[in-house]
């Protein structure tokens, strides 16, 4: 059946459908469609992010599974996926992080053909500032491993540096001087609400049922195996339970009897008004604790590190701002008449290794994609993927088997930290 059949009505998205729906003055149909709950699936995935999506997706395009079902307890992407500043790259510091990140870039590169939706993907190469000797060091790691895992990632110098990004301070008069940086040409920024939706549609297409507005609020457990899913909505029979709820996740794997080392921290950013464009790069200061990209429509994403408490609150603070605003001019003291238009916040589920906790627990049929801390977004695809395959086997696939949940009781953490902390 082809895709326009299967989408029960929004059909592909084209020049001529564009054209026909204008001239017809037809009107769109929704991208996914409402159901009625069923009182049993062959999956339940728990949270409606990319990482839950882009799994249904998965599912049903590559294993033929669409018994599935998406439970959202608020609405599509309200999570981190549509709260995140879109950060993508697959620079990261040891080789079972590259290989994976860079998997997922593979399929972002290819997924708006793959979705038939303009995902906006842009290019733009990636910069990691280095202000000392030892993150220099660590720069020059990471670029070894990122060249050997066959990923286009090189140090450069403060000339380069200035080449690249103009308006940067590398004066020795900067507070921190810039003395060098990760360079990353292939990685950029993306439209996260087009990704989100793009997944969404494209399960929808398929048979998966996407049901925004239903909370889970328990999962039946008998003989050390998921029974059934308790929502605000009803009682769902199941085998198969996905939990894709990042900042809630612990609570989900608490309603199983599975724990995870994840503490939740709020995390905000902010963009400012629209100017021209002048900054093409995405820059990143880890010592700073900042980073700063430019959209297609000019205004400047600024983000930083998490909150130093756990909290689930999501409200943004004058403390953030003002600690992120005097960095930004640390870096480029130009943009200081810049006006701030909004701020806002997310959660995000952090692991000790700063890598995520993936695959098969302890309960048979419990299954977690957990743990993005702040740098889930561009795993999106990846984990959809690879969660998609180990339901489909029952067994998880070797790119995410460094990622399982026994590594912290046997110790075999993966010290992502270098790449992962404010890098996104
Ligand atoms: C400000 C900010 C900036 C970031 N920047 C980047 C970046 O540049 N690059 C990057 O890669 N990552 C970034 N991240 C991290 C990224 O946003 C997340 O890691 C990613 O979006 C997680 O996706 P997810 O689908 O797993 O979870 P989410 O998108 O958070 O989705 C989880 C969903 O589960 C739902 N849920 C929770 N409990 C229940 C329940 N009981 N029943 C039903 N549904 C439930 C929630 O409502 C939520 O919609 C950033 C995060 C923030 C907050």
């Amino acid at each position: 059946m082809s895709l326009a059949a299967r989408a029960g009505g929004s059909g592909k998205y084209s020049a001529y459908s564009l054209v026909k729906h204008g001239l017809l003055r037809q009107r769109w149909s929704p991208a996914w469609r409402r159901h009625d709950l069923r009182d049993s699936y062959d999956v339940v995935i728990v949270g409606g992010g990319v990482h839950g999506l882009a799994a249904a997706y998965y599912l049903a395009a590559k294993h033929g599974i669409t018994n599935v079902a998406v439970l959202e307890k608020g609405y599509i992407g309200g999570g981190g996926s549509g709260r995140n500043t879109a950060i993508l790259r697959s620079n990261y510091l040891t080789p079972d992080g590259v290989r994976f990140y860079e998997r997922s870039m593979e399929l972002y590169r290819g997924l708006a053909a793959d979705l038939n939706f303009n995902v906006m993907f842009s290019r733009r190469g990636h910069l990691t500032l280095a202000h000392s000797d030892a993150s220099l060091r660590t720069m020059r790691w990471r670029s070894e491993v990122n060249k050997l895992e066959g990923v286009d990632s090189d140090v450069i110098g403060p000339g380069e540096v200035k080449r690249l990004v103009p308006y940067l301070d590398v004066s020795d008069e900067a507070r921190y001087p810039v003395l060098g940086a990760l360079y990353h040409p292939p990685g950029g920024i993306i439209r996260h609400d087009a990704v989100v939706w793009g997944y969404a549609r494209g399960a929808d297409a398929r048979g998966v049922h996407i049901h925004p507005g239903t909370e889970v609020t328990g999962i039946e457990v008998k003989h050390g195996k998921v029974q059934a899913v308790r929502t605000g909505r009803g009682r769902i029979a199941t085998p198969v339970v996905l939990n894709c709820t990042a900042g809630w996740s612990t609570l989900i794997c608490d309603m199983a009897g599975v724990r995870t080392p994840i503490q939740t921290f709020p995390l905000q950013a902010a963009v400012t008004e629209p100017v021209r464009p002048f900054l093409h790069a995405v820059v990143v200061s880890g010592s700073l604790h900042v980073y700063v990209s430019q959209t297609d429509r000019g205004e400047l994403v600024l983000g930083a590190s998490v909150d130093p408490f756990p909290s689930y609150s999501m409200r943004g603070s004058l403390d953030f701002i003002e600690g992120l605003a005097g960095h930004v001019l640390e870096l480029m003291p130009s943009l200081a008449e810049l006006r701030v238009l909004r701020q806002w916040a997310g959660l995000c589920d952090m692991t000790p290794d700063f890598s995520p906790i993936m695959g098969l627990t302890p309960v048979d049929g419990f299954l977690v994609d957990v743990g993005w801390g702040t740098y889930g977004f561009k795993a999106g695809p990846v984990s959809g993927e690879a969660m998609a395959a180990c339901i489909a086997a029952n067994k998880p696939p070797p790119i995410i088997a460094a990622f399982d949940l026994a590594r912290f009781a046997e110790g075999r953490q993966l010290g992502e930290k270098g790449a992962a902390s404010v890098g996104h």
